[in-house]
């Protein structure tokens, strides 16, 4: 088995060592939890001092256009189209993941109204279950169906206009084959739309090799844009013509400094921005997102695989009691390791008091979000050596690990 020091040798020899030091990370924590709430880049704390202090404080609202505030949602998107193999006219930031869905799932529901079934998996992430059923209510004899996944291929269906996938699940990690399933797709005349929360800046991703037509993601997640940061939309070009958002706000019009009273959609991926972007939030996550333009993103992709790699091999020895829900094969799987363990919750409260954050997801899974930017082996190695100790001692047992909090 590799022992501390091998582990150290890896990192010693791991050309992406230098990246850690750009990420703030506080001492004696070992932070598994960057899927979740990305780690605060070192760039974003002067970013935001400045776009506080001189763009907001001095330049006031000339910042608009001295400081290129308009532009960010399309700047940033650029960056992060380059990231999920996108056209950089192809993906804005605006908004939540879950308003972001509602955008595209009625936009797309609307060009087919013959097709008024709109379908997801269960299981799947609460707020894409629910946004996408809270929209079919809203199409004129819309309907919702939620199905299990491994039947979701017989929903490819005729009487299905739209179906929302995740691409890699957020509690199990499995992956979804989005160049087969979106062929498929096309081919049954459905529009698909993918949630990219748990891959964009996680895993690789071509959506054009895979011909992805629709696509949301999280900004705060592996993209590190801090807490709340705004989501992404993702359009393929040849639907910039058609696809209207229902949020007819005057940032989508064509023109929204005329101050026209009729709504006229912009011609391109603009169109789905809705009202005023909010700019802290966009530039913290340009931050982020530059951390992943700076680096070899082939090496990112690769070192998630074997940060997952190791996790797995020392679980598989020392933590015989813990079940991995994850798939073995990194082709199907994404970038966080997950256990079932009837007591995932105490022990995750109790190893974050050792240091070790990771989360707990209702109602028995750990889950560990395995970061390559920012996370080494020997930090691997030593989270399992923790989680070891602490399932041996029985310490998690400790009734003040029992007590529920409201955010897990
Ligand atoms: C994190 C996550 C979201 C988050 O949605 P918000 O609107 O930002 O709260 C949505 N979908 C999935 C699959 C996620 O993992």
């Amino acid at each position: 088995m590799i022992s501390l020091a091998e582990a150290e040798a890896l990192d010693d020899a791991d050309p992406l060592r230098a990246q850690r030091a750009r990420f703030r990370l506080p001492e004696g924590v070992i932070y598994l939890d960057g899927n979740s709430l990305g780690a605060l880049p070192e760039a974003a704390v002067g970013i935001a001092r400045d776009a506080v202090e001189r763009q907001w404080g001095e330049d006031l609202i000339r910042s608009w256009n001295s400081n290129d505030w308009i532009g960010a949602p399309q700047r940033v998107g650029a960056k992060i189209a380059t990231l999920i193999g996108a056209k950089p006219n192809e993906v804005v930031v605006a908004d939540s993941t879950s308003v972001n869905l509602f955008k595209l799932v009625v936009a797309a529901a609307r060009l087919a109204p013959d097709r008024p079934r709109i379908v997801t998996e269960t299981g799947n992430f609460p707020t894409d279950l629910q946004i996408a059923s809270g929209a079919a209510a809203l199409l004129p004899g819309g309907s919702f169906e939620a199905v299990p996944t491994d039947e979701i291929e017989d929903a490819f269906d005729g009487r299905t206009g739209v179906i929302v996938l995740t691409h890699v699940h957020y509690k199990t990690a499995r992956r979804h084959d989005m160049a087969r399933l979106t062929a498929l797709a096309r081919e049954r005349g459905i529009r698909l739309i993918w949630d990219l929360s748990h891959s964009a800046g996680a895993i690789e991703l071509d959506l054009a090799r895979d011909g992805v037509e629709l696509a949301i993601g999280c900004g705060y997640k592996y993209l590190n844009g801090g807490p709340g940061a705004p989501a992404f939309l993702h359009v393929a070009e040849h639907l910039h013509g058609t696809l209207l958002s229902p949020l007819t706000g005057w940032m989508g019009h064509a023109a929204p400094f005329d101050f026209a009273d009729a709504y006229e959609p912009a011609p391109g991926i603009r169109r789905f921005l809705c009202g005023t972007p909010p700019v802290l939030g966009l530039l913290t996550l340009e931050a982020g997102v530059d951390e992943f333009m700076a680096a070899d993103r082939a090496e990112i992709w690769a070192k998630s695989v074997r940060l997952f790699d190791l996790f797995a091999m020392l679980a598989a020895d020392r933590l015989p009691d813990m079940e991995c829900v994850t798939p073995a094969d990194s082709r199907a799987r994404g970038s966080h390791i997950s256990f079932a363990h009837a007591d995932a919750w105490p022990i995750c409260q109790a190893l974050i008091a050792k240091g070790v954050i990771g989360d707990f997801r209702a109602p028995d899974i750990l889950r560990f979000g395995l970061t390559p930017l920012y996370l080494g082996y020997a930090d691997v190695w030593r989270a399992v050596d923790i989680l070891a100790g602490l399932i041996a001692s029985g310490e998690w047992r400790d009734p003040r690990y029992a007590e529920r909090r409201a955010v897990t």
